[in-house]
């Protein structure tokens, strides 16, 4: 009876046990279900529950970057001098060869009325800021301000004389200069180079201030410009449009360059009047005339 009792008793137990484990499977089993109820979304408030679960989280943002401050290029040193490639200075006839001359190297280039010789010079790398193509000319570029004097200059001395100016060069690059001073020593010899062309960066062309003219009809400018009817109104009135014949025979030595009919330079008209009016040479005025071997 005893072991009867016993193995009743075993039974029940296991029957328990079983049915225990069936209500924890079951009771599993409901839980189990209860996402997929979630996910049919007919339950509002489980579904914001579990969107707000499956969110992924807010990136933090990035913080927004500080603005650095735009670095000041720091400028391109422009040299103070273009040392000569010449050990010693060389003289002919009272004109020095520009290879043979230091030159200081002007710092405001961009000044209409700046002082460009032999002995200032622009570096290789300047080019006006404001060229503009010319009328009345060799498809020549002048800066704008000349231009327009240009023209101006040009319709007066038709009203005066009946004819028109051509101009036959006006802004040369530096390359262009180093080309036409090369060819001239080459073709024409030293001599006749250092008093009539202009070494590179040594020339007002490269200002695109300078005009090389002749009267209407013609297309190149000629030593006999200045004794013509155009070239003789030019030179008494150029002043009144801001211009100045450069070279001439009275100023050689000051200048650095023989006499020159054909070549004039914008500098403004209050300047030009003044140099007109006083008979001065822009080297007179700047108080920087050529230096002669006898001087030094
Ligand atoms: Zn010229």
């Amino acid at each position: 009876m005893g072991s009867f009792m016993s193995r009743r008793f075993f039974v029940y137990t296991v029957i328990s046990i079983s049915l225990g484990l069936l209500m924890l499977t079951a009771a599993a089993g409901c839980d189990l279900t209860s996402p997929d109820e979630i996910e049919d979304g007919n339950d509002s408030v489980s579904v914001i529950a579990t969107v707000t679960f499956e969110t992924t989280p807010t990136p933090t943002l990035s913080p927004t970057p500080t603005i650095s401050p735009t670095p000041t290029p720091s400028p391109t040193p422009v040299p103070t001098y273009v040392e000569a490639t010449l050990k010693t200075v060389k003289w002919y006839n009272g004109f020095v060869d520009p290879r043979s001359v230091r030159a200081t190297v002007v710092t405001d280039p961009d000044d209409y009325a700046v002082l460009v010789n032999k002995y200032y010079t622009l570096t290789s790398e300047y080019v006006p800021y404001d060229l503009v193509d010319v009328p009345y000319s060799k498809n020549q570029k002048l800066r704008q301000i000349a231009a327009d004097a240009y023209l101006e200059l040009y319709d007066a001395c038709m009203e005066a004389t009946g004819q028109g100016l051509y101009l036959v060069s006006g802004y040369r690059s530096f390359s262009t200069q180093r080309a036409l001073f090369t060819r001239a020593i080459n073709n024409r010899g030293v001599k006749f180079a250092v008093k009539r062309n202009a070494y590179q960066g040594r020339s007002e062309h490269q200002l695109g201030l300078a005009l090389d003219l002749c009267p209407a009809g013609q297309t190149v400018y000629t030593d006999d410009f200045g004794s013509t009817t155009v070239g003789q109104w030019v030179n008494e009135n150029c002043h009144r449009y801001g211009f100045i014949r450069r070279y001439t025979a009275d100023f050689i030595n000051e200048t650095g360059y023989d006499d020159e009919a054909w070549h004039y330079r914008y500098v403004g008209e209050e300047l030009a009047t003044y140099l007109h009016e006083n008979n001065m040479s822009l080297e007179a005025y700047y108080g920087r005339c050529q230096i002669l071997p006898d001087d030094e």
